[in-house]
């Protein structure tokens, strides 16, 4: 029983210095937040030693008596955080991940080589929700599954709902899917439903980034409308890394042939083996917390955060991707900078603002993409108000400033060229102190 810090020394200070980091610098990622020490501590526990596959009461070992009780606990706090009635909504809670926890709800409710459709990932859209490009079929979503991903308009920025039906008509899906990554608005999940009414097809909400605003009623609830809700719960959820899959029960359902045993059975054995027993232990203590009064006021603060943040940016002028934001992220736009989003994302490592390069809807490539996504969930988690965020946005015009000036005296458009130079420019140390 040694601890770590004597154990492995090593790995011990690897690990201090990504917590240094982490606490240290501006955490803009919007898929990314601060857990509480509760949190923590759950998952690092001796659960981990545990096999358990199956489900309480029905596991392939033994040993499991308050594995089944932790399993439990977990599923009745998911339904209470999203206000679910137990005799309406069911929950999985194994899911690794979130694009796992996707992965079986498909193999759940469609078979190989059906036709799905979700928001293109240039558009906002995940990887997971039939990510292909012109040349290749990226993910297992578009691998497994036909898939034709549907748009944001170029000019609002805003789904593209006509657009989406009238493509549905001729593509037919069984499955359609909404949610995304990188999406500031909120969803018409009434017109989803009348679309996927239309061809008899079932509607899946993938509500991973916004799942936290939605337990907060800080965001419409997809769960009125749609018959699978999967989410991460390390988002704006604040827990671990982990997904989860809601299924709805529909009265006088046969249990064969149910959502129930189909997502059931989709996650052990389909998709995958024994289910992680400390994460999900970490996952009941972060659902406890999401139905706490403070939870609600921090929610309801990420919006304000973000809004504040995306009020400041169009202050200055810059271009954001629907004009701003309704949820915890904003969506800005580079190119009319003459900028792309590596370069604000390489600067803004060298001087503690971490944030993540994204592509903005008509973008032509995603490897180069024009714009960044920036989030308020793990600031806010630090206790940052919309003043703080004001400020944060003055850092953000100063290093866009300062990108510019780089390139121009750079003479190149080279991200290498654009780094070298960053790197012995006198204002970088100068602005690494003040951040
Ligand atoms: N779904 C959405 C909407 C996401 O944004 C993400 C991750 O960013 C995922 C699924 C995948 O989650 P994970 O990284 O846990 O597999």
């Amino acid at each position: 029983n040694t601890p770590l810090k004597e154990e492995d020394p090593e790995l011990y200070q690897l690990i201090e210095n990504e917590k240094y980091r982490q606490y240290s610098g501006l955490e803009l990622i919007a898929s990314e937040n601060f857990t509480s020490q509760a949190v923590i501590e759950a998952n690092g526990t001796a659960l981990t030693n545990k096999y358990s596959e199956g489900l309480p009461g029905a596991r392939y070992y033994g040993g499991n008596e308050y594995i089944d009780e932790i399993e439990s606990l977990c599923q009745k706090r998911a339904l209470a955080a999203f206000g679910l009635d137990p005799s309406e909504w069911g929950v999985n809670v194994q899911p690794y991940s979130g694009s796992t926890a996707n992965f079986a709800a498909f193999t759940a409710l469609i078979q190989p080589f059906d036709r799905l459709m979700g928001l293109d990932l240039p558009s906002g859209g995940h990887l997971t929700h039939g990510y292909q490009t012109d040349k290749k079929k990226i993910s297992t979503s578009s691998i497994y599954f036909q898939s034709m991903p549907y748009q944001v308009d170029r000019k609002t920025g805003i789904i593209d709902y006509d657009r989406l039906e009238e493509n549905a008509q001729l593509f037919r899906p069984q499955l359609l899917i909404c949610g995304a990554s990188a999406y500031p608005r909120d969803w018409d999940y009434a017109r989803m439903r009348k679309i996927a009414n239309n061809h008899s097809a079932y509607l899946l909400c993938d509500m991973a980034h916004i799942s936290g605003l939605v337990a907060a009623k800080e965001q419409a609830s997809p769960f009125e409308y749609c018959d699978i809700v999967t989410t991460t719960t390390h988002k704006t959820l604040r827990g671990p890394r982990a997904g989860l899959i809601f299924f709805r029960r529909y009265p006088g359902e046969d249990k064969k042939t149910s959502l129930e045993t189909r997502v059931n059975q989709a996650v052990f054995p389909s998709c995958q083996g024994g289910p992680h027993n400390n994460t999900i232990a970490a996952i009941a203590v972060a659902l406890k917390q999401a139905a706490s009064p403070e939870f609600k006021e921090y929610a309801k603060q990420v919006r304000s955060n973000s809004q504040a943040l995306a009020k400041k940016l169009n202050s200055y002028g810059y271009v954001l991707a629907t004009g701003g934001s309704d949820n915890h992220l904003v969506l800005w736009d580079l190119k009319p900078q003459n900028l792309t989003g590596s370069k604000i994302e390489k600067i803004g490592d060298l001087v503690n603002i971490t944030l993540n390069k994204n592509s903005i809807a008509g973008d032509k490539s995603a490897v180069t993409p024009g714009g960044v996504r920036l989030g308020t969930s793990a600031l806010t988690s630090r206790g940052f108000k919309e003043e703080d965020f004001e400020k944060v946005a003055e850092f953000l015009h100063e290093i866009v400033s300062l990108s510019i000036e780089i390139q121009e005296q750079c003479g190149s458009k080279l991200l290498k060229d654009f780094l070298a130079a960053a790197k012995q420019h006198p204002k970088i140390p100068e602005l690494q102190q003040r951040i």
